[in-house]
């Protein structure tokens, strides 16, 4: 425990579905060119941004630890 997250979402691949919001408000927002932003660069585990990074559709949101870079999702292969 203790680790934190860095989010990332890759704007030249989201299609702004708007799933990532729904899933996990105080994760992501859109902005005005609907696109998704992380609402925090770094934060602590949250169940709710994971679940949203599994299900964006185009798999437009990375999750990394923020101390050493491992991949939290997509997970590594
Ligand atoms: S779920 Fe994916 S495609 Fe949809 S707004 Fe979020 S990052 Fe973009």
């Amino acid at each position: 425990m203790g680790e934190r997250w860095r989010i990332e979402v890759d704007r030249d691949v989201c299609i702004g579905s708007g799933m990532c919001a729904a899933t996990a408000p105080d994760g992501f927002r859109l902005d005005s060119a609907r696109r998704s932003r992380p609402l925090a660069g770094e934060r602590d585990p949250d169940e709710q941004v994971l679940t949203a990074a599994e299900n964006c559709p185009v798999e437009a949101i990375t999750i990394t630890l923020a101390g050493t870079g491992e991949e939290v999702f997509p997970p590594e292969e």
